[in-house]
C-alpha cells in the first residue's frame, strides 16, 4: 500500500483497496528560472515533496489523502517571461485546469481539495470564491506552504522571496542532488522608487528583470540541508492537523 497516496505511483489495485479517500491534494508551481542554482520547477517538486509527506504521516490518524500530480503551471510577471522556458499561464487557464480536476474529483464522490502552493505569483483565491459558489458542497482550500510558518528563527536572510536561503534549504533537504550552488548568483534586488509601492500602500507585478540581475530574490549562501528539514517539518506538521481537522471534524 506504499503508494496509495501518491497517484504517480499508485496502481488501481492499491486505490480500489481503500474504501474511500477523505481529501485531495494538489502541487501547484510554477516552470520559472530560480537564480542559477534551483530547478526551473522548483515550485512544483517542492509542494509535491511536503503534500506526500503529509499525506503519508496523516494516514497514522485515519485519514485517507491522496496527492494528485503537481502543475507547474504558474502566474509569471512581466521581466521573467522573456526568459528561456519560463511558462506563463494565465488566470483563465489556471481556472479551466483547477475546475477540470475539481469536476473530476466529484464525479469520483470526493469532496474535498487541498491546493499546496509553492509559487507566489500563483492567486487562487478569486477562483475558489467562484467555485464554492457554485459547489457549496465541495470544500476546495489554498494554502502556500513557504508562508504560513514565519521564516523567522529558521533562515537568517532578510531578504528571501525567490530562490534564496528558504527555498534553497528546503530542496537542499529533500533533493540535494538537484542543487548546484556553484551556480548560485547573490540574488541581489531592488524595489519600486515610489514608497508606496514598497508600503504595500498599493501594489503592481515587479518587472523582474528591473529587480533581480540573476532571477534569485534572495542571496541563498546561508542555506543548509538541516535548516530546510527544521522548516519543512513544522510545515508538515502544520498540514497534518489541518488535514486532520478537515476531515475529521466540523467545519463550523
Ligand atoms: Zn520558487
Amino acid at each position: 500500500m506504499e503508494s496509495s497516496f501518491n497517484i504517480e505511483t499508485a496502481k488501481w489495485g492499491e486505490v480500489k483497496q481503500l474504501d474511500h479517500y477523505d481529501i485531495a491534494l494538489l502541487p501547484w508551481g510554477a516552470t520559472e528560472p530560480h537564480n542559477g542554482h534551483l530547478p526551473y520547477c522548483t515550485d512544483v517538486i517542492l509542494s509535491r515533496d511536503i503534500a506526500l509527506e503529509a499525506a503519508e504521516q496523516v494516514r497514522a490518524f485515519g485519514v485517507n489523502a491522496m496527492v494528485l500530480p503537481g502543475i507547474p503551471l504558474g502566474s509569471q510577471n512581466p521581466g521573467q517571461t522573456g526568459l528561456p522556458f519560463c511558462i506563463h499561464t494565465r488566470q483563465e487557464t489556471q481556472k479551466a485546469v483547477l475546475e477540470d480536476i475539481v469536476s473530476s474529483l466529484e464525479r469520483a464522490g470526493i469532496r474535498r481539495l487541498l491546493i499546496v502552493n509553492g509559487h507566489g505569483g500563483n492567486n487562487f483565491k478569486g477562483m475558489i470564491r467562484d467555485m464554492a459558489i457554485a459547489r457549496p458542497d465541495f470544500l476546495i482550500m489554498e494554502s502556500e506552504w513557504f508562508a504560513f510558518i514565519p521564516r523567522k528563527g529558521y533562515f537568517e536572510a532578510e531578504i528571501d522571496d525567490h530562490a534564496g536561503e528558504q527555498e534553497t534549504s528546503v530542496m537542499m533537504h529533500y533533493h540535494p542532488e538537484l542543487v548546484r550552488m556553484e551556480f548560485a548568483g547573490e540574488g541581489r534586488s531592488r524595489g519600486f522608487a515610489p514608497a508606496g509601492l514598497n508600503d504595500k500602500t498599493a501594489w503592481a507585478p515587479r518587472d523582474w528583470s528591473r529587480v533581480s540581475t540573476d532571477t534569485g530574490i534572495g542571496n541563498p549562501r546561508a542555506s543548509t540541508p538541516a535548516k530546510g528539514a527544521a522548516y519543512a517539518e513544522a510545515v508538515v506538521a502544520r498540514y497534518v492537523r489541518l488535514l486532520r481537522d478537515v476531515c475529521q471534524g466540523d467545519l463550523y
